[in-house]
């Protein structure tokens, strides 16, 4: 467990490591712990703090994100960037979506047992009703009802430290029962893994095309670390880091796979009690769209409201009865990052194709509402925001089939390496992602390694 308060941590500036991972989400924690488990010496440099002391609640969700959540887009569009140790995976409802095989086979990536293997590391299982909840069961049923083909959704939740009527999943799980990529950091750790907080890597250092180090700021001082593979799992930050060393390609379109929460107050049921996503179908998937259980928390809807006409701010009243349905959709790639700003620091426009995927699953999720019992006055759809930018250093453009850079042995493992919105929660692939490219560079680089 890392000592952060003392800043207790272990880096070697002398040493030549085998492999620096940037950012701690699920593809970089992945690589970290495979590459550690096979005995590899690896760097994890990581921009946020561990942060254990706050979580479950508001203000704990505000300091996990860049600027305190408020990252919006030039056309106010808001999408959540994380700045913490284990990244966007401490703030997901723990829903795992499969990683959609045709979307990678498109770029010539395939997998061979890698999605079994994270499927199994990252706890995916159904959850028993009784942690199901009640008021998701009730949906479930209307839904069906409705002729909807919803179920239980895979959930990476340790059923036997969750509790019920809990629905915190979002604001991170302080009694540890949800997967997040912390685990997998915390066992490279435990496999003479070194890390770094608080430690934002800004440059990579190349050397006749190869990439030999990274630069970056720690506590306000200059840090340099060295070693033989690189791999930037930052997300969107990628952008800034590739474009400074001459990969000018990288962050010139992306998606963020946008969303809008519906809700209604039906009675006897609400969300604030429910295990977020824990129903829902991808039934619309080749449709573009996929429909779960879960919406905004009093935070996040207030800020919702704010974006919308004043008309309709009188919903706030019914935040702790609203039943809430969200439509997640594949969207258009487009827009821009400007890695140079802090503030409305990328564009992303909601195209006519997204807005009609995103309404022809409104009109299912009002649907249900209606089964339910929700008045029609009651239902509200918040404005779309991003779920989580994605596609900004893709293969194909930016990136081989095996996720390396134009600069040799420097790679890409995490959201930002898919071609195409996924439309899908991210986690169970982006480990997939870095169990694939773990075997890549056992075979490869680190072959014979001892
Ligand atoms: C509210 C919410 C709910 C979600 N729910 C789900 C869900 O239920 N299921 C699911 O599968 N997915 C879900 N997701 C999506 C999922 O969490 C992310 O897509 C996933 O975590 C992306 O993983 P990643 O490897 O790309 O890295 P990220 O998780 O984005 O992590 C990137 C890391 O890099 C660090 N970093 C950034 N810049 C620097 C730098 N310059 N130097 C050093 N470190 C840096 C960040 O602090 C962070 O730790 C959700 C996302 C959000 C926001």
């Amino acid at each position: 467990m890392i000592k952060e308060l003392l800043l207790e941590q272990k880096y070697d500036p002398n040493l030549e490591y085998d492999v620096i991972v940037v950012g701690t989400g699920p593809g970089g924690g992945t690589v970290a712990r495979e590459m550690a488990l096979k005995g590899r010496k690896v760097l994890m440099l990581e921009r946020g703090a561990e942060q254990h002391w706050i979580q479950q609640n508001t203000l704990g969700w505000a300091l996990m994100m860049n600027n305190l959540g408020m990252n919006f887009s030039k056309e106010m569009t808001a999408v959540a960037i994380p700045n913490v140790y284990g990244g966007a995976s401490n703030l997901t409802c723990g829903v795992a979506g499969p990683p959609p095989v045709k979307l990678f086979a498109e770029v010539g990536i395939t997998f061979n047992g890698e999605i079994e293997e994270a499927k199994k590391d990252i706890w995916a299982d159904e959850l028993p009703d009784v942690l199901v909840g009640k008021d998701n069961l009730r949906m479930l049923e209307a839904a069906q009802e409705c002729g909807f083909n919803w179920t239980k959704m895979p959930k990476m939740i340790d059923a036997g430290k969750c509790i019920p009527g809990c629905s915190d999943c979002m604001l991170g799980c302080a009694r540890r029962a949800k997967w997040t990529s912390r685990v997998f950091c915390d066992e490279a750790l435990r496999n003479n893994a070194d890390i770094m907080l608080y430690t934002k890597v800004t440059d990579v250092i190349v050397e006749n095309g190869k990439v030999i180090g990274v630069r970056g700021t720690r506590l306000g001082r200059e840090i340099k670390a060295y070693a033989k593979v690189v791999v930037l799992a930052t997300g969107v930050s990628n952008v800034g880091i590739l474009r400074k060393a001459g990969i000018q390609e990288a962050g010139r379109q992306f998606a963020i796979d946008a969303l809008v929460f519906v809700g209604g107050v039906a009675p006897g049921t609400s969300s604030i009690r429910s295990n977020p996503m824990a129903v829902g179908t991808l039934e619309d998937y080749d449709n573009g769209f996929i429909m779960t259980e879960t919406g905004p928390n009093w935070a996040s809807f207030a800020l919702e409201l704010a974006m919308d006409k004043p008309r309709n701010w009188w919903h706030f009243k019914d935040n702790m009865k609203m039943s809430w349905i969200m439509i997640k959709i594949q969207d258009e790639m487009g827009g821009e990052i400007y890695p140079e700003k802090r503030f409305f620091g990328f564009s992303k426009p909601i195209s006519k194709r997204d807005r009609q995927r995103l309404d022809m699953g409104t009109e299912k999720a009002k649907k249900i509402l209606r089964r339910m019992g929700a008045n029609e006055s009651s239902i509200y759809v918040c404005p779309p925001i991003g779920a989580h930018p994605c596609g900004t250093c893709p293969v194909g453009t930016v990136l081989d089939s095996n996720l390396e850079t134009r600069i040799k042995n420097l790679y890409c493992c995490d959201a930002s390496v898919v071609h195409r919105s996924m439309g899908l929660p991210v986690v169970w692939t982006a480990v997939t992602l870095g169990k694939r490219l773990s075997k890549h560079l056992n075979a490869t680089t680190f072959k014979g390694a001892k």
